[in-house]
């Protein structure tokens, strides 16, 4: 008998030995993670979204300038040091698995990025495996031509539909000097509504700037310290429906609540350095952008809910005639359904089927758009590629997943949601079975 527990003392004393052996060494491979995020980030302007760790990590990675290769070297010697670490199956907390797992994955992503950036072309649906962990479905024409012949019936006039729904929307722009009251006023709903049942950061806080010439819509750069900048790019008139877009993708519950959550829970309360680093070809981006996306119906759990918001506050403050928002949101509606358009243009033209031209072409007629927004849609393709995928696909992998959960409970559905805004879930974790 005392044998026996002597023997379950001593084996518990390994256990834990060797789970804080594990952890130990997960922490100094997130390290070395974040400082090779940086040092690709030297290479490639676009990659680090956000870092809000030690400053002397940012100019470390600024002096030594890292080239590629010994860059791809170290990627590949910490994928097999994680690879030869126990998976802390012995653990009974998902969030040890879910991490050594995430920073597998980033690791690959990131190791990708490095070969593209050698020169290597990857297909689309290659590249987005490799970069977010997920491929999107393809569409055939026949499937967007359908929703087109929908819209076409309540678009009036004559000539190309985009030049229709052009000259249709015009009294749904949120006049220019108007846009900061409406975006506030919406901003502000998002915050109360989010607040109301996610613990948020007591001095979490953000600004709006108004930017022209990006190839983006809207951008949250997230500065550390519970603190983000909105900016909000005004190169093209923004209509009414971008208000609570904008607000909670960018603000609340989107990417200004998801990082300030990471800071709180992962970085400050569990030490976890690998989130204090944001590299946006990543998996990562996927859970960023489909919970930004799916964070608009979180918020207003119905749509007759978010209606009367808009109908009530949002369509007065910017000067349009309430009485017309129900038409205009049916075709919003059909709109959306047209989103996977534009993975379908990106996925041809990354994979050199078609020319830019072609590719702005086939915007206009499938996302309905007039020509300066198609040709900002392929600007963007072209710097971004495959993260389109992330908007639309993200969106409803967040959806399925958060929706099997919780069923059509508003109450779950948020507290499903911010526990998925607090770990390191991957795209590919959203659709295995386990919980
Ligand atoms: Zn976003």
């Amino acid at each position: 008998m005392c044998r026996i527990l002597l023997f379950f003392a001593l084996f518990g004393f390994f256990v834990s030995i060797g789970g804080a052996w594990a952890a130990d060494n997960v922490n100094a491979v997130a390290e070395r993670y974040a400082h090779l995020v940086l040092a690709l980030g030297q290479h490639d302007p676009d990659y680090v979204d956000a870092f809000y760790g030690p400053a002397e990590w940012k100019t470390q990675a600024e002096k030594e300038k890292k080239s590629l290769e010994a860059i791809g070297a170290e990627a590949a010697q910490l994928i097999a040091t994680l690879a030869k670490m126990p998976d802390a199956a012995t653990s009974d907390d998902e969030m040890l698995k879910l991490r050594r797992e995430y920073l597998l994955k980033q690791i690959s992503a990131l190791a990708a990025r490095v070969r593209m950036l050698k020169g290597e072309k990857l297909k689309f649906d290659d590249e987005s495996r490799a970069l977010y962990d997920a491929v999107a479905p393809s569409f055939a024409d026949s499937h967007f031509d359908e929703i087109i012949s929908q819209l076409e019936t309540k678009i009036p006039g004559k000539g190309p539909l985009w030049e229709r729904y052009e000259k249709w929307r015009k009294p749904f722009v949120i006049p220019k000097e108007k846009l900061d009251t409406v975006f506030q006023l919406a901003i502000k709903e998002c915050r109360a509504r989010t607040q109301a049942h996610v613990a948020l950061p007591p001095n979490e806080s953000f600004t709006v700037e108004y930017v022209t010439n990006k190839p983006w819509g809207g951008y949250n750069w997230y500065k550390g310290n519970f603190h983000s900048v909105i900016q909000v790019n005004t190169d093209l008139p923004i209509y009414i429906d971008r208000a609570v877009d904008l607000a909670a993708h960018e603000g609340y519950p989107g990417h200004h609540v998801y990082n300030s959550l990471l800071e709180k829970n992962l970085v400050r309360d569990r030490g976890w350095t690998e989130f204090s680093v944001y590299p946006l070809f990543s998996p990562q981006s996927l859970i960023a952008e489909g919970t930004a996306n799916f964070g608009k119906e979180v918020a207003f759990p119905s749509k007759s809910e978010r209606m009367k918001f808009e109908k009530e506050v949002l369509f007065p403050a910017a000067g349009i005639d309430s009485k017309r928002a129900d038409e205009y949101y049916a075709v919003q509606d059909l709109m959306k359904q047209l989103n996977y358009a534009t993975n379908e243009a990106a996925r041809r033209l990354v994979n050199g089927e078609i020319d830019e031209s072609a590719a702005t072409q086939w915007l206009q007629k499938y996302t309905v758009a007039e020509p300066a927004r198609a040709q900002q849609g392929v600007k963007f393709i072209k710097r971004y590629r495959s993260y389109v995928i992330n908007y639309n696909l993200g969106e409803d992998m967040v959806r399925r997943y958060i929706d099997k959960r919780t069923g059509s409970d508003p109450e779950k559905r948020w507290s499903e949601f911010g526990k998925l805004l607090s770990s390191p879930r991957l795209p590919s974790g959203l659709t295995t079975n386990r919980h």
